[in-house]
């Protein structure tokens, strides 16, 4: 077991490459505080953790506040001990994010706020955490985008995401010497909730899979491999990475036939 008896926190646990994170970190031992603001979500993937043997606890949690992350990590501690790894995954994807021109302030805020402070939160309050516990691996989901620019514009998204690479970088090097490791995990386009909608249109989802090598997305299940292998101790040497796993996206220039 890659993850035995260490305590995960996930954020955005409900959904997408969090819930199959959650799933496969208690599948690998991992005690897994499965965290969203959609706590039924959260509470149905317990109740799967459960009934295959493992061991979970759901959380409620809106991660643009202090107040709640703070107490997000204290109940890891109290419900599943001292936390090695804390999973920053929530986000959102606003279909209404795109060039700077049509782009509200009201959609850059509500974007910046949860997956930029969102994060910082998550590493506020969870590096205390990790220091309890004598360290572990902090996993911050940025995106592909923050590496190339979209090809459709999203800009306060990729903007956002350009945040947490960079602050994931800092981060890396500020706590190194307590054990504390970070990495910015960065996938490519992923069947999830949050591209469902975007990709319906038959015309949209073309226009993405153009870039893609494997001509698919990415399958959930495939990102929370690669944030199992950052959460466990195989990557003890891997740190401020930009981790990314997007099917050879960024590694490729293709011409439209
Ligand atoms: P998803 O929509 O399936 O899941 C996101 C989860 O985050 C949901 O359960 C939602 O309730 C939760 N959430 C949103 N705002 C929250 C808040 N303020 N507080 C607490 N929980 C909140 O999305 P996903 O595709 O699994 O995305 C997970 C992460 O991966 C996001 O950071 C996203 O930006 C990133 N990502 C996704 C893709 C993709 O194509 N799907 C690509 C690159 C990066």
């Amino acid at each position: 077991m890659r993850l035995k008896d260490k305590t995960c926190v996930i954020t955005g646990g409900a959904s997408g490459i969090g819930r199959e994170s959650s799933l496969l970190f208690a599948k690998e031992g991992g005690r897994v505080l499965v965290a969203d603001r959609n706590i039924e979500g959260a509470e149905s993937v317990v109740s799967e953790i459960r009934d295959a043997g493992g061991t979970a606890h759901a959380f409620a949690v809106d991660v643009t506040r202090a107040n709640e992350v703070s107490a997000m990590m204290e109940a890891a501690e109290k419900e599943l001990g001292p936390v090695r790894v804390v999973f920053n995954n929530a986000g959102i994807f606003p279909l209404d994010d795109g060039t700077p021109e049509d782009t509200s302030e009201e959609t850059w805020d509500l974007v910046m706020q949860i997956n930029l402070k969102g994060v910082f939160l998550g590493c506020k309050y969870g590096v205390p955490a990790l220091r309890r516990a004598g360290g572990g691996s902090i996993i911050n989901t940025a995106s592909f985008v923050a590496v190339m620019g979209a090809a459709a514009a999203q800009v306060a998204y990729t903007a956002s995401k350009g945040g947490v690479l960079a602050m994931t970088r800092e981060i890396s090097a500020i706590y190194a010497r307590e054990n504390i490791r970070a990495n910015a995990l960065c996938p490519g386009p992923v069947q999830t909730p949050l591209l469902a909608e975007l990709i319906a249109d038959p015309a949209a989802r073309a226009r993405r899979l153009v870039h893609v090598p494997y001509g698919r997305f990415a399958e959930a299940k495939e990102i929370a491999q690669a944030a199992l292998f950052l959460a466990s101790d195989e990557s003890s040497y891997i740190n401020g990475t930009s981790f990314l796993v997007d099917g050879g996206i960024s590694a490729t220039y293709i011409t439209p036939e």
